[in-house]
This record gives structure tokens, sequence and C-alpha cells, in this order.
């Protein structure tokens, strides 16, 4: 596991307790394990962790929908490294306001701004999926889209996200295909 860990080029950048997307500490221990990817065509892991801290990341507080005012999730992955922005034992803001997606699960985010591999992205996520399935006992099938996640009071309730791995705006094919290789990683793991 440490080996595979190391491939992930996982860096800690977290961001500080008390502030922006942490300024309210909800305990968590993760159930499943929620894939994303960014829409943004313009920033890697590292920017995304850079806008984490500085509170850049913000979105509308309401009733029934964002708790906190902030988006934040746990880790974001790019073509050359892993960065975690929050410990695993905290609740983020990333999947379906107070739906069990928050609740309950670590929120993974795939860059996938201009000229950055995606293959190799899928890799890396794939390998730090199943590193987090080990650490946290995550069976295969409790790791998610976003899209399985309803949103309540959103249209489409589940979003078409992470969009290149939907078939149709839904998981499919390619899901099954990303699941295949996260599976292939936690069986070299369990070896
Ligand atoms: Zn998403």
């Amino acid at each position: 596991m440490s080996r595979m860990l190391r491939d992930v080029k996982l860096k800690t950048d977290v961001v500080r307790r008390g502030t922006h997307g942490r300024k309210v500490v909800r305990p968590m221990t993760p159930r499943y394990i929620t894939i994303h990817s960014t829409q943004n065509y313009s920033a890697d892991a590292c920017k995304h962790a850079l806008a984490l801290k500085n509170g850049a990341l913000r979105s509308p507080k309401t009733r029934n929908g964002n708790r906190i005012g902030y988006l934040i999730w746990h880790f974001t992955v790019d073509d050359r490294l892993a960065v975690q922005h929050m410990p695993t034992s905290e609740q983020g803001e990333h999947a379906d306001f107070n739906g069990p997606g928050n609740r309950l699960s670590i929120g993974i985010e795939m860059c996938e701004h201009r000229g950055s591999s995606r293959s190799a992205t899928l890799e890396r996520t794939a390998k730090l999926t199943a590193v987090l399935m080990k650490k946290n006992g995550i069976p295969l099938k409790n790791v998610v889209p976003h899209y399985h996640w309803p949103r309540a009071g959103k249209h489409p309730p589940n979003k078409n996200c992470p969009h290149y791995l939907m078939d149709n705006g839904r998981p499919g094919a390619k899901w099954r295909g990303f699941l295949g290789r996260v599976n292939y990683y936690y069986q070299k793991i369990q070896a």
C-alpha cells in the first residue's frame, strides 16, 4: 500500500481548521468514496488547493442547500500529483448538501485542465481510491460517481459528474471501466 501511495504522489496541503470550508468541523466515518471532475479547464490540483485555502470557492448557503457557504472536498488529483485538502474524518461539501454523499463520503475531484493527460489523472485517481478503500474498509460497490447522490431541489437532481465517465449523463460502460481500474489496484494491495 505504501508503494502505491508513493506512486500517487500525495501532497498534504490542508485548509486551516476553523477557516472557509473547514470553519464548521463536522466529524465523519467515511463509508463511500465519491468521484467528481472539476469541469475547470484552467486549474491543476495545486491551483485548486490554493483556491480552497483562500476561501475562493464559495457557494450560496441556503436552507436545504449548501450548509456552510463554501465548497470543499478531500482530494484533488491531476496528471502529476494529488493534494489532500482536509482530513477524511471530516465531512466535505461537494455532493448533495445535507445528504449522505456529504455526510458519509470522501470526495475526490479529478482535474481536467487543458494540456493535462486524462488517462494519467484517471490512473492516479484509481490508485488513490484503492488506497482509501483499504484504509477505511470501503467496498468497491461504495465507490460512486457524484451522479449517485440526488441533490434535493436541483433539476436534474442527479448531476452529470464526472461527465467524461458518464454515458448519456449516467453511469454505464465508461464508469464500469473506471471501477475495473480501481479494483485492479485494490487487488494489487491485497496481494
Ligand atoms: Zn461533482
